[in-house]
């Protein structure tokens, strides 16, 4: 392959669609000197099923934003006749749709287990055979859960579980449940089990929840991105906006349950006991049946483990001119995690920009290799 991609979320779509691009124009007319003569590309997902991220959420997960401003190039979301903004099985549906529209060259479940560096290019082992590329694209998400470590985790007598494994507040009735974090799964799995008829919600936060006014959704944060990572371009990475990407977008499950004053938050706990959590000053416990840490995700890049790569936070560095790129290697993108490697490319409406113009990139890369091989 010229071009494998990693993942089969929104990120990988959208860089299927510009390379889908690519071959067609390359494979339409005679190629000149020095023009690509072909693309060959796949993607290649863990996933059974399409939808990356979008496959894991919970029952009442809405987008937040509507739909036409969610959508990927070339093709716009379907409109969402339902109550507020479109449903995580209304995205799964359009990413479905999407593949199919675009014959994006998808395989799963494909797993990347590690990848090592070649004179040509990359060795991409999986859990279905070696494959062999030129140029390496990640859009695996930040699908790893990350779980945060408290005293007395591990004797807690009751349920713990991560924003990644709830479903439906159905699973709680009737019993206390203790949420934690103040991100936009703390908020909404918090407003969510605020519904039940039966049994009590706590919302605990590491800082108080920062909510963002309510007419702010998907296309003011997508604003506020590229707005960000202009200013640190010129020198001022201090230009916080309206506010951080993290706070907390009014859906209006969040909105009405705050509207009936049930999102109140409490200060974070010091200690996990055997029934519940506790505060050391003032002393006090809560009891709790359950826990869910809606604690967020890391980005998922364990089989490039083997590449060495720089990292700055413990992310890869990637090169300001083009965001994606690694800086460590010319042939080596990553798309979708979040700013670091594009303004809102963690978002359906963001991705599409930096992905055009990593695939722009990588297509003048396989023209000089081409060039070079000729
Ligand atoms: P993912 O969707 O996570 O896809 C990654 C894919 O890569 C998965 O299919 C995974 O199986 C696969 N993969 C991982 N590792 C490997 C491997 N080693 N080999 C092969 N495949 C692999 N975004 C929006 O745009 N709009 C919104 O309104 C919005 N609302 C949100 C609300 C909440 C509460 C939350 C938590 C998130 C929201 N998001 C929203 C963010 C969105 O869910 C994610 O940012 C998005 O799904 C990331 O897309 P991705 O393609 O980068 O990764």
């Amino acid at each position: 392959m010229d071009v494998l991609v990693v993942g089969g979320g929104q990120a990988a779509l959208a860089t299927g669609y510009y390379l889908q691009r690519a071959r067609r124009r390359a494979t339409s007319g005679p190629s000149a000197p020095g023009e690509l003569g072909r693309l060959s590309f796949a993607l290649l997902d863990a996933n059974p099923s399409a939808g990356g991220a979008w496959t894991a959420g919970w029952d009442t997960l809405q987008l937040f934003s509507p739909a036409g401003f969610s959508s990927l190039p070339g093709w716009p979301m379907p409109p969402w006749t339902g109550e507020g903004n479109p449903s995580a099985q209304h995205v799964r549906d359009y990413l479905s749709a999407y593949e199919d529209r675009y014959q994006l060259p998808v395989h799963r479940p494909v797993r990347v287990r590690t990848v090592t560096r070649t004179t040509e290019g990359f060795d991409v082992v999986t859990d279905r055979g070696v494959w062999r590329c030129r140029v390496l694209v990640n859009a695996t998400g930040a699908s790893r859960p990350f779980w945060p470590t408290y005293p007395g985790m591990d004797a807690f007598a009751g349920r713990q579980l991560h924003s990644a494994g709830y479903r439906s507040a159905a699973d709680f009735d009737d019993q206390t449940v203790l949420v934690v974090g103040g991100g936009n799964s703390g908020a909404q799995i918090a407003a969510d089990l605020t519904s039940r008829p039966t049994g009590e919600t706590a919302w605990v936060t590491a800082r108080p929840p920062r909510f963002l006014p309510d007419d702010v959704d998907g296309r003011k944060l997508f604003e506020l991105a590229t707005r960000r990572v202009r200013a640190a371009a010129a020198g001022d990475p201090s230009d916080p906006g309206v506010g951080g990407l993290g706070d907390i977008v009014m859906v209006p499950p969040v909105l009405a349950a705050r509207r009936r004053g049930d999102l109140q938050a409490q200060p974070m706990f010091d200690r996990v006991t055997p029934t519940g959590v506790a505060w050391n000053d003032p002393p006090r416990q809560l009891a709790a049946d359950a826990i869910v840490w809606c604690t967020g995700f890391r980005p998922d890049l364990r089989h490039l483990a083997g590449l060495a790569l720089t990292r700055s936070d413990a992310l890869p560095v990637t090169d300001p001119p083009l965001p994606s790129r690694s800086v460590d290697d010319p042939g080596l993108f990553f798309l979708g995690y979040g700013d670091w490697c594009g303004p809102a490319s963690a978002t359906l409406i963001g991705v599409g920009g930096v992905a055009r113009a990593s695939v722009d990139a990588i297509v003048e890369q396989l023209r000089e290799l081409g060039d070079r091989a000729g």
